[in-house]
């Protein structure tokens, strides 16, 4: 059976989306460490992030620097933390979250509550950004 992740790749589970390109896909996280945590996956439905071909996996953390740098220059943070971890979704996925304290980083901490136009405009914005800082993808 498909992942959330692909479904969301595929457009049957609505998501926020920041950005895509061929190989790769960029969306919030619905249940966020902080504002603008991203999720950032290959298209290719893979479960463990090392079985991904050297190819794709430098692809993938190639897009993911992208989206790093366009959420932090519209969400104000330190830096943005980057943690491949998680054992619930079985398709490989690096967390970007932009984080201004350690705890930021603990997937202990309680979660940030959006409201869905918070959600909205936050992946809008970072959209943007990423756009007009990598019009090519
Ligand atoms: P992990 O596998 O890293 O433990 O958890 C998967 C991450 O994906 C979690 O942070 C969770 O909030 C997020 N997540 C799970 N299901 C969905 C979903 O349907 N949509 C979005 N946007 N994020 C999800």
């Amino acid at each position: 059976m498909a992942s959330i992740f692909t479904k969301i790749v595929n457009g049957e589970i609505p998501c926020y989306k920041i950005a895509e390109s061929e190989e790769c896909f960029a969306f919030l996280d619905i249940n966020p460490l902080a504002r603008g945590h991203a999720l950032v996956i290959p298209k290719k439905e893979t479960d463990y992030i090392f079985d991904l071909d050297d190819d794709l996996y430098h692809t993938l953390f190639d897009f993911a620097k992208k989206v790093g740098k366009a959420t932090e220059s519209v969400i104000p943070c330190k830096r943005i933390g980057m943690i491949v971890f998680g054992l619930d979704v079985p398709h490989a996925h690096i967390h970007l979250i932009p984080i201004n304290k350690p705890s930021e980083m603990s997937f202990s901490s309680p979660r940030v509550e959006l409201t869905p136009k918070e959600f909205m405009d936050i992946a809008g914005e970072i959209s943007r950004a990423f756009k007009k800082m990598y019009p090519g993808g």
